[in-house]
């Protein structure tokens, strides 16, 4: 394939690829910039590079336009890609990357970030979550069939969740590997795998690609939450199943992600920006009303751990852990080793959980700025939790208001993700 010259709008800082000088200081649209491979080169010097474009230093995690076989519908009001097929490239370790993301994200970081990556790769590899659904972007994968391939999804831990059950339903030959670019407030998965705690706004695309390149595949254990409501006489309605990466908590701490959540949908939200997460974790937890609403959880709850009934102290708040971060980067199994040194230490892919309480929400507050530690209770492949009446509950960042309730975590598979060793 030969290059695809643009001419003008190069990279901020471009040299000529062969001549070594800078590119583009002229105004107006001068210079040539290839969009595969990334090379830029003056008028002068372009024709002293060769005609053929090798795609540059991502080459094996781009898709080639010649890959694709796209069914042509014109009628269509809106110019969508309408994937049929994809014809491999004769590349070694070939292994595509798609970009995942919600350009309303973040106030408008996730447009930025697709955008960056569209110059990068083919702008097919690209998908925006607020015109199409996770599916879509995993019809790439099921279409590349047994090649390997890398999922960079931008968003929070919600959109990470949602987009890693959506890779379990679909039962997909060869499983993507998922990397992280953090756009949320809690952000705790991505600082687990080495992404970040925030989004970084001068973010440079062709780094975190090099990052990606370079980065170790890691399994991270799925569970499932399998919720039964308790009725008048026993269990009523139906089940409610949910899978779960991080955590799972019942009492204060849920409570104040679902205030902060409330907060977050008011129109009187100012603190847009995420410098002020760790700050209203700080402020909702110190709330005396969120503490009324959880007190003397303890004797309202019963927690079994592999079937044997664990005691509780007087506790507000209990959090089953898969991964050592939680509300913004506390790790809570850790810092409650002092007081309990019998028990393991954490992985994410041990097929095992931990569990700790927590004594009131002024103890979250104080858990921010490592002033306190959560009392472990214990680990378990299993964990049975009866609530006796209703509560405020969180996975993964996302809380609801939950009536009484028994539920049940339990090992489900694993997840693949990418553990970035660059940070
Ligand atoms: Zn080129
Ligand atoms: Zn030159």
């Amino acid at each position: 394939m030969k290059h695809h010259w643009v001419k003008g709008n190069l990279p901020l800082i471009a040299t000529c690829y062969i001549c070594e000088e800078e590119c583009d200081i002229e105004p107006g649209l001068t210079d040539w910039w290839c969009c595969w491979c990334q090379r830029c080169v003056h008028e002068a010097c372009k024709s002293a590079l060769s005609e053929i474009c090798d795609f540059g230093k991502f080459k094996l995690m781009i898709i080639p336009p010649g890959s694709l076989e796209v069914i042509n519908r014109r009628s269509t009001m809106r110019r969508r890609l309408h994937l049929r097929s994809i014809i491999r490239p004769n590349w070694l370790d070939w292994n595509p990357i798609i970009v995942v993301g919600n350009r309303k994200a973040g106030n408008n970081d996730g447009d930025q970030i697709l955008s960056l990556f569209r110059r990068l790769l083919n702008p097919a590899q690209i998908t925006d979550l607020a015109e199409r659904d996770p599916v879509a972007a995993l019809e790439w994968c099921r279409l590349l069939g047994k090649t390997p391939s890398i999922i960079l999804v931008a968003g929070g831990d919600g959109t990470i969740a949602w987009l890693l059950n959506t890779i379990n339903k679909l039962q997909l030959q060869s499983i993507p590997s998922v990397a992280i670019i953090p756009l949320g407030t809690g952000n705790d998965l991505s600082r687990v795998l080495g992404w970040g705690k925030e989004h970084d706004s001068h973010l440079d695309p062709i780094e975190i690609l090099r990052q990606v390149q370079t980065a170790e595949k890691v399994m991270l254990d799925r569970w499932s939450v399998i919720i039964k409501p308790y009725g008048g006489l026993g269990f009523r309605g139906s089940y409610q199943t949910l899978f779960m990466y991080n955590y799972i908590s019942v009492g204060v701490d849920a409570q104040v992600t679902l205030n902060f959540h409330r907060t977050r949908e008011s129109r009187f939200y100012l603190f847009s920006h995420r410098i002020f997460n760790k700050m209203l974790y700080l402020c909702f937890g110190t709330q005396q009303v969120v503490g009324r609403e959880c007190k003397d959880l303890d004797k309202n709850l019963e927690v079994y751990l592999d079937g044997k009934r664990a005691e509780l102290p007087s506790i507000e708040s209990i959090v089953i852990l898969n991964i050592p971060s939680w509300a913004a980067g506390v790790d809570l199994w850790k810092m409650g080793e002092e007081d309990n040194k019998d028990l393991g230490v954490q992985s994410i892919n041990d097929g095992k959980l931990e569990v700790v309480a927590l004594y009131s929400s002024f103890q979250m507050a104080q858990l921010q700025i490592g002033l306190s530690t959560p009392y472990r209770i214990g680990q378990a492949r299993t964990v049975k939790i009866k609530l006796l009446r209703s509560c405020a509950m969180q996975v993964d960042g996302e809380p609801w208001y939950q009536l009484p309730c028994e539920f049940n975590i339990t090992y489900c598979n694993q997840a693949a993700m990418l553990m970035n060793n660059n940070f």
